[in-house]
């Protein structure tokens, strides 16, 4: 069955929503920008990762007459963006580095023909003489530029090539533009809308926030178990997991040992080559229960829609960057998780990166900043969503409710007198040992560091034995995180020293505060079932979804494209709990338009027949 691309140009946006998108509705502030862009209008649009940006150009493109053409920094971003709107059967193509001769002249002739709707461009290709010329022959319906902080260099994804896009205002002056970002700082924002022109036009801010994604940020101390008792309670069998290391050693060692565990694991970083880098991203589109083990090259472009849990192995790049990362867990909008591990040492570590970093002192201010504010995030005893969402200008009314400091608020407890013995320790010890060094003298062990060092002479020695190793790492954070402890600069190793900061607390000016749950030892939480509910968990309900996702991957691997952009589990939840008899009770549901209902309705009442 195919469905030859429909004529939308024209039509009212609602109903290209409802018949090539099968949404009922549009979300937030999509029904305005749609209108604004439909209108000839351009402008900025910033909203989460998962908060519906796509919509915003997809649809105003379909409605105007002429071509859309979206810029797109990565190629398997582009892909799976064609691979989904020509299942809905709109008249799609990408333009890349990544295409043979054959692909690129067919693309030629179907722009030549006028028969395409939607252009995906990579930046560099619309830099190669001739594209836009080819372009300004068309009748354009729009530009978009999506991830548009790419431009910026304030931004996290600087990429030289989005610099060529100064030029679209002055070629094109009267397509609409619009840009579309996920990262709200005002530098970038303002750096985006002056590159491409867009400073008279309006900004159209979504809200940051991802309700259904639950923050949970802990002190790492056994990451492989804490991680593992993490995705027994985010896990649902079905959706994905996101495992974000340090290091790209660190992705392979996760996932061989996730894989000796019995898990389905992958991993992911810019050292492998395209051709691996690319069948990763595919077993991960293709709607497995897989695990990726990755490094931060993994994401952008991702666009699977059931990836359950993220979770972090140390200390994110800043409140920014962590919450692009964890945008990528529940995009469904059913509940997912995040969890951040995090130690002192990652704190260290990133101050001391910072400060010997080449980068230019107003630069290296703003990076100080950035870290600061994460770290005023993760060592918070009060709402982490507030704080981070706070970060992108949105001021929540009250708590959140779905946060580890909101479903189990911290108890404080004050450590002062031990912050004390801590500083005084490393004093002694002459502000050059690590931290497990200084825990050792503190703790009364004598190693054969400590004895080699003679420290088992001096008057801290043991006089911390009553305090866990745990809470001495929850104390040294507190200490990083107030910049009263910090690293010593001859070297790269985690190695302490006081500061100025520090003179308040040895005089008991200041007080220390710590978690409770962090001054005792290191025993596991106990296991609290997550309220998780998979889509489809009712009885009979869930053998037919389970038949829906069997049928969907067999046409999934059929057509080599990623699962969801045949139907997303949502979808499938959705036509198993309903039941539908008929072709006209299926087109009701969320998710299935006319091109779907078209390719699919049939095979789909059958599926649903033979699993009675
Ligand atoms: P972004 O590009 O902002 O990260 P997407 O455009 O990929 O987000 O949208 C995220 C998810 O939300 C997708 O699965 C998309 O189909 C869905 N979505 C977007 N807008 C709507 C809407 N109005 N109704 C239902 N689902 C929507
Ligand atoms: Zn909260």
């Amino acid at each position: 069955m195919t469905a030859g691309p429909r004529a939308t140009e024209g039509l009212d946006p609602r109903d290209v929503l409802h018949d090539v998108f099968g949404f009922p509705d549009f979300r937030g502030r999509q029904a305005e920008i749609v209108e604004h862009v439909t209108g000839g209008g351009s402008g900025l649009v910033l909203m989460p990762t998962g908060g519906g940006k796509s919509l915003c150009y997809q649809v105003p493109a379909l409605v105007r007459s002429g071509l859309g053409v979206v810029v797109s920094p990565l190629i398997a971003l582009m892909e799976d963006q064609v691979a989904a709107l020509r299942q809905q059967g709109v008249a799609a193509a990408a333009l890349h580095s990544g295409l043979d001769e054959d692909e690129r002249s067919r693309v030629g002739r179907d722009l030549a023909n006028g028969r395409l709707k939607l252009l995906y461009v990579s930046p560099e290709r619309l830099a190669v003489e001739g594209t836009a010329e080819r372009l300004a022959r068309r009748d354009l319906a729009l530009f978009a530029v999506d991830e548009a902080h790419c431009i910026s260099n304030w931004g996290h994804n600087f990429r030289a090539d989005y610099r060529g896009l100064t030029m679209l205002a002055e070629r094109f002056p009267h397509v609409p533009r619009l840009a579309l970002t996920a990262t709200a700082d005002a530098r970038t924002v303002d750096d985006i809308r002056e590159q491409l022109s867009l400073t008279e036009a309006p900004v159209f801010r979504g809200s940051f926030d991802r309700p259904n994604i639950r923050i949970e940020v802990a002190p790492r101390d056994n990451a492989a178990a804490q991680i593992a008792e993490f995705m027994e309670e985010a896990g649902d069998g079905r959706g994905a997991g996101i495992i974000y290391c340090p290091s790209r050693a660190e992705t392979e060692r996760t996932a061989s040992r996730l894989r000796r565990e019995g898990f389905d694991a992958l991993h992911y970083h810019a050292g492998m080559d395209a051709a691996d880098r690319r069948a990763a991203e595919r077993r991960f589109a293709s709607g497995d229960p897989v695990v990726m083990a990755a490094t931060i090259a993994f994401g952008m472009g991702i666009d699977r829609p059931d990836v359950r849990w993220v979770a972090h192995l140390s200390l994110p790049g800043g409140p920014e960057s962590w919450y692009q990362e964890i945008g990528r867990a529940g995009r469904d909008g059913a509940p997912a998780r995040a969890l951040l591990l995090y130690g002192a040492e990652d704190i260290a570590v990133a101050r001391k990166r910072i400060a010997d970093s080449p980068a230019p002192e107003s630069q290296k201010r703003l990076d100080h900043e950035r870290l600061d504010r994460l770290v005023a995030i993760v060592e918070a005893a009060t709402c982490r969503r507030r704080l981070l969402l706070r970060c992108f200008g949105d001021e929540m009314e009250r708590d959140c409710g779905n946060c580890d400091a909101c479903l189990r608020p911290p108890r404080l407890v004050d450590v002062t007198e031990a912050a004390r013995k801590l500083l005084s320790a490393v004093h002694r010890t002459g502000g050059r040992f690590g931290l497990n060094h200084v825990v050792d003298v503190l703790r009364g062990n004598a190693t054969e560091r400590v004895s080699n060092f003679g420290h088992d002479q001096l008057s801290v020695f043991g006089i911390g034995k009553n305090v866990a190793e745990g809470a001495w790492r929850g104390i040294a954070r507190q200490l990083l995180a107030r910049g009263a402890l910090a690293q010593a600069s001859e070297t790269n190793l985690p190695i302490f020293a006081a500061t100025e900061s520090a003179r308040p607390i040895l005089r008991g000016e200041e007080p220390v505060v710590l978690n409770a749950a962090a001054m005792e030892a290191a025993k596991p939480r106990k296991r609290q079932r997550s309220s998780f509910q998979p889509p489809a968990a009712s009885g009979g309900d869930t053998a037919a979804f389970d038949v829906l996702r069997a049928w969907r991957k067999e046409e999934a691997t059929r057509q080599s494209v990623p699962a969801y952009v045949i139907f997303p589990d949502r979808t499938l939840a959705d036509i198993a709990a309903q039941r539908p008899r008929t072709l006209d009770d299926l087109a009701m549901i969320h998710g299935v338009g006319a091109s779907k209902l078209d390719r699919y309705g049939l095979d789909v009442l059958r599926v649903l027949r033979d699993a009675d």
